[in-house]
């Protein structure tokens, strides 16, 4: 079957035929260090990295850092975790920030070409004069100041003499152009914090528009790839191109793909950071969190992220995901990866009256019946055992295939049992079910019994051999599928789903004892689970998803 492109291929493969060198191709993925990556950015994380891959072409991981009123250090280092943690590896490390000194000298020229000036007028006012989409706006008083002045002035301003707000350096565009970005956008403006990495060099910081393209083409970025809503800028990114581009050079061509939204939960970093900021969530890895911090402690492989951000596909038009199709993905993969093991949620006792006292046996049990090189583990069987709670049933009805008085279930990778009693404590309540079993049904003995069809299985755990652990079980964090309609911070807040998160208390086979932060298995009959963390007294698992889909209605 021969592979579809998507659109942006496309573009690249046209540029190819028109005579663009294949050695010239490069891309970027530019992150602003002012919070963690989420879902969202995995798609262009994905798409950059990809068509890198592909096109065997070199990629830059620039930092956008260009704003240090909102980036930290401890972003950097986590965006970059996330995106070797995704599995790409990028060529460059770069930082917007180190073209602060060129972008100042090109903004000089600017100036010197009567294409720049600094305007001393209140951002309100500046804001006043925009004009709207159907009126022209208005010149400023300052449009028209000379060169030697607003070299003068930008010169002051870079030197630390004004306070922020005074003024601000402009493009000298057009204040009738039909596209509003165009009428004399603002290149520079003062903020006097200090950068997390040129510290206090600067008290200039450039607007996105004017680092972001002017960074594309220091690094000769090919294809500079960006979501749709920056579509109306690509107009602004080419008339500043072209002032400073030299006609050897490649000059970088801005495409837009559609965002990726996720249903029940929200992609943007911005309400994000309040979720984390308001205390709603543990923080930016809270499990429950759409970043990629948070879904790798969730349990999500990178491997179905990548898989979800494919099928999810590159669009040009924007459309929310269900939140189904990532957990599909998750269980697609864990059930390829992840080993079993038997785990009771909700213990049980069950006791085999006519199992030899004392006598505990070893079983094997297969790791995972997808991967036939993943052997087999020993589980300790005996006479006192737990099942869940819910495997058991008094009154059961005709489509009840678990344990009931007077029918068989097997045990998995054990015996076929029967219940025949029910032991009660004083309020009632049942605490312990008195079974028999087939001592010559023991599964792979090979006995004819063995191969004895019973219509239910249960997983279970040796009351004895059993280790006690601890169990994140999460639901979405949004009940509502569409949490960025909220129109304010106290809305969202308002719409988290109270029962997103509970822990409870399991009892696991032992092997889960030596089980490591990071492993991930599947709890049989009930889904998949990573280690969170074996530091603790007992050891903590977090839920990644059922084995089913419950949402589905
Ligand atoms: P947010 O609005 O969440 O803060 P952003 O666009 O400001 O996101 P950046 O760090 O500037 O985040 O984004 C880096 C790259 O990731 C950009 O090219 C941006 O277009 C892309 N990106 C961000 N969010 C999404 C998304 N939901 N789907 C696809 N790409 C995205
Ligand atoms: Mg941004």
């Amino acid at each position: 079957m021969k592979e579809s492109k998507n659109f942006i291929e496309n573009i690249i493969d046209e540029d190819l035929s028109l005579g663009l060198e294949q050695s010239l191709l490069k891309f970027r993925f530019p992150p602003e260090p002012n919070g963690f990556l989420h879902i969202g950015h995995v798609k262009a994380i994905c798409i950059n990295f990809g068509l890198a891959e592909k096109y065997n072409a070199p990629i830059v991981l620039r930092f956008d850092d260009t704003n240090p009123e909102k980036e930290e250090q401890r972003y950097i280092n986590a965006i970059k975790d996330d995106v070797s943690w995704l599995g790409f590896n990028w060529d460059e490390e770069r930082f917007a920030s180190d073209y602060f000194e060129q972008l100042y000298l090109w903004a000089l020229d600017l100036i010197k070409n009567n294409k720049a000036y600094v305007d001393s007028q209140s951002s309100y006012e500046i804001a006043n004069q925009k004009g709207t989409p159907t009126t022209p706006g208005v010149n400023s008083p300052y449009r028209d100041r000379s060169v030697e002045e607003n070299i003068k002035l930008f010169t002051d301003m870079k030197n630390g003499l004004f306070g922020e707000g005074k003024h601000v350096l402009r493009a000298k565009i057009s204040m009738s152009a039909n596209n509003m970005l165009l009428r004399d956008p603002v290149l520079y403006r003062v903020i006097r914090k200090e950068h997390p990495r040129t510290k206090a060099k600067w008290v200039i910081y450039p607007m996105y528009d004017w680092a972001h393209g002017e960074s594309d083409y220091i690094e000769q970025i090919s294809h500079s790839l960006c979501t749709l809503e920056f579509k109306p800028h690509r107009e602004l990114y080419n008339w500043f191109l072209k002032q400073i581009a030299q006609p050897e050079k490649t000059k970088p061509k801005q495409r837009e793909f559609a965002r990726l939204n996720l249903s029940h939960t929200i992609t943007s970093k911005r309400k994000l950071m309040s979720l984390v900021k308001s205390g709603a969530v543990s923080g930016w890895d809270d499990p429950r969190m759409p970043t990629i911090s948070g879904l790798r402690r969730r349990g999500y492989p990178p491997e179905a992220l990548q898989e979800f951000v494919k099928l999810a596909g590159v669009a040009k038009r924007e459309n929310i995901i269900e939140a189904s199709l990532l957990e599909f993905c998750a269980r697609e993969e864990l059930n390829k990866t992840s080993n079993r093991v038997m785990v009771v949620m909700d213990p049980l006792k069950l006791t085999i009256t006519n199992y030899p006292n004392n006598e505990d046996e070893i079983l094997l049990s297969e790791n995972n019946p997808e991967n036939p090189l993943s052997g087999q583990r020993e589980v300790p069987f005996g006479k006192e055992l737990y099942i869940e709670k819910e495997d058991f049933k008094i009154d059961a009805n005709k489509k009840f295939f678990r344990l009931t008085i007077g029918k068989e279930v097997r045990l998995k990778s054990a015996y076929i049992i029967k219940a025949n009693e029910v032991v009660y404590d004083d309020n009632n309540f049942i605490i312990e079910v008195l079974c028999t079993y087939d001592s010559k049904s023991k599964s792979g003995s090979g006995s004819e019994e063995s191969q004895r069809k019973v219509k239910g299985t249960l997983h279970w755990v040796s009351k004895k051999a059993s280790i006690k652990i601890e169990v994140n079980e999460y639901d979405r964090l949004f009940e509502n599928p569409n949490p960025a309609e909220s129109e304010s911070e106290e809305e969202l807040l308002k719409m988290i789903n109270p029962n997103s998160s509970k822990t409870v208390f399991a009892q696991a086979e032992p092997s889960l004892s030596k089980a490591e932060i990071g492993d991930k298995f599947q709890f049989q009959r009930k889904g998949y689970f990573i280690v969170d963390n074996n530091k603790t007294p007992l050891t903590i698992f977090n839920k990644t998803v059922g084995l089913r889909d419950n949402w589905k209605k």
